[in-house]
């Protein structure tokens, strides 16, 4: 599959959209126009790619509506160069707008095909993230934190503990919580012990589920 001009005046339309329903961030837009989002997608899915919404990809999962990356990615707030931790690594297009965002990207992924599969199209598409991780997103990265951004791309049932203890003072993290619909939240560590949550409306994520390695 090919990036052509046809693709780039589709991702023009899908910026504009997002900005008339809400997205403020011009980083975050420039990064929607930028990023293929079709070669992200199962071929099937290609003619679609650019339409504002979530489609399935390998392994039961998603990839997010481009709606909620951008929001996602808004509410996060982060200046260029921060170190910002992705949970759900999924089809690698959230990972690819942070990268394109110019943040240095850490990503968990706990299904093994879609990892592997990820890894290489992020590599071949040339978005460079500092870390891909195979593994638990509920443990985070401890060897890596603390980060100035955690954005959690999964249904969280609760705010994960060890995900707020990698948190920077001054940094957020970015979490839909719930079961059947979830909010989205925002935290803000104000200090070693102080966490100031707010809830950001509804959305709908796929499960973030246990290990099973
Ligand atoms: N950011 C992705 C969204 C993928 S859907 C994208 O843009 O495509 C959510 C992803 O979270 C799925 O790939 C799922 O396998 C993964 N996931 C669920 N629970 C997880 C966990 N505990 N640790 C890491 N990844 C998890």
């Amino acid at each position: 599959m090919k990036d052509t001009s046809k693709h780039l005046g589709m991702r023009h339309h899908l910026a504009l959209l997002l900005e008339e329903k809400g997205i403020k961030d011009k980083v975050v837009l420039d990064a929607i126009r930028k990023v293929p989002r079709h070669l992200f997608l199962d071929s099937g899915f290609e003619a679609h790619a650019y339409q504002d919404k979530a489609f399935p990809i390998a392994a039961a999962q998603t990839i997010s509506q481009p709606y909620t990356v951008a929001f996602q990615s808004s509410l996060l707030m982060a200046k260029a160069g921060s170190k910002i931790l992705e949970i759900g690594t999924g089809s690698g297009y959230q990972t690819a707008v942070l990268c394109t965002m110019g943040l240095k990207v850490y990503s968990i992924e706990r299904q093994s095909e879609l990892f592997k599969k990820t890894k290489i199209l992020l590599s071949k598409l040339g978005f460079n993230p500092k870390y891909l991780a195979f593994g638990d997103g509920y443990k985070g990265l401890p060897d890596y934190a603390p980060f100035d951004g955690i954005l959690v791309t999964a249904a969280a049932p609760e705010l994960p503990k060890a995900l707020l203890a990698q948190l920077k003072i001054g940094g957020k993290m970015v979490i839909p919580v719930g079961d059947e619909t979830q909010d989205m939240m925002c935290i803000t560590r104000k200090s070693a012990t102080d966490f100031e949550k707010k809830s950001f409306g509804k959305f709908r994520f796929v499960p973030m589920l246990a290990n099973k390695n």
